[in-house]
């Protein structure tokens, strides 16, 4: 009986040693400060202080910003939207008083009844997987649904992450059911929260991405557009490109964004674009 006691005591050690080690691998390597409690969802005042203040701080750490220009490009990609809505107002730009919602649910395919922010993700996994196949490196805003980031919080943290770039993806809605292609929108130039350099880096990536999209999907291309209203564009410091995969409120194109195959070409479309735009800056360093 007594060996046995021991055996248990070295067994349960044994146990606790493991958990320990798991604990250490796990805080060493988690990257996100923003994804790691879901407790943010119900923690009103302190959330709040923390959107406001902690945030811009934290980007302003040089620590988190990769000054290595030997590494690949690093490039954020953010599912728009999640499942639950956060119809409370946030700051619209840096500087600016204007209030816009935080975060919302997005469109509802129209036949197939899936949400946008599932379709999102679903796309934002393959463009990582085309993405790390071409030799970036891919950090995500968010890799569920249950998770609360408000759209200022998925601009600043391309700076956090140390991303040279930010793309968004999103799919249309509209009244006009006929309405579909591709589009993206891309920071404005003439507005004083928005840097201009920025502003103009963005419009490049933002073209080439519209372009090989079309062309990998076949579908209307609807061009970039340029937009001063949409807060992840504003709190962004990195150029950035808003992607409007498609119309969930068209019957076609909401069925084809739910195939494999339809979903591949789109990721691989963006890849190619963001691909162009890295070589055509190192094109024009040389
Ligand atoms: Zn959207």
């Amino acid at each position: 009986m007594k060996t046995n006691f021991n055996k248990l005591h070295e067994y349960l050690f044994f146990i606790f040693v493991f958990f320990l080690i798991i604990f250490f691998i796990r805080s060493a390597t988690y990257n996100f400060p923003h994804f790691s409690s879901s407790a943010e969802d119900d923690s009103s005042a302190s959330s709040t202080a923390n959107q406001e203040g902690e945030l811009r701080e934290d980007s302003s750490n040089p620590s988190s910003s990769s000054d290595d220009t030997s590494e690949a490009p690093k490039i954020l990609i953010d599912a728009g939207h999640q499942k639950e809505p956060d119809y409370s107002r946030e700051n619209a730009a840096p500087g600016l008083n204007s209030k816009v919602y935080k975060v919302s649910t997005g469109a509802q395919g129209v036949s197939t009844g899936v949400w946008e922010y599932e379709l999102n993700l679903a796309v934002a996994l393959k463009l990582e997987s085309a993405l790390k196949d071409l030799g970036y490196q891919v950090a995500l805003t968010r890799d569920r649904h249950d998770i609360h980031i408000t759209n200022k919080e998925r601009g600043e943290m391309a700076k956090e992450v140390g991303a040279d770039i930010l793309i968004s993806l999103h799919a249309d809605g509209s009244s006009i059911a006929s309405a579909q292609g591709v589009s993206v929108l891309s920071p404005a130039a003439n507005v004083s929260f928005i840097d201009e350099a920025r502003a103009d880096t963005s419009k490049t990536l933002s073209t080439f991405i519209v372009d090989e999209l079309a062309k990998s999907t076949g579908a209307r291309n609807r061009g970039v557009h340029f937009r001063n209203n949409l807060s992840i564009l504003n709190w962004s410091e990195v150029p950035t490109s808003l992607v409007e995969m498609g119309f969930m409120s068209n019957v076609e194109e909401d069925e084809k964004m739910q195939t494999e195959a339809y979903q591949e070409k789109l990721a691989q479309g963006m890849a190619k674009g963001i691909h162009k735009y890295f070589n055509s800056i190192a094109d024009s360093e040389e």
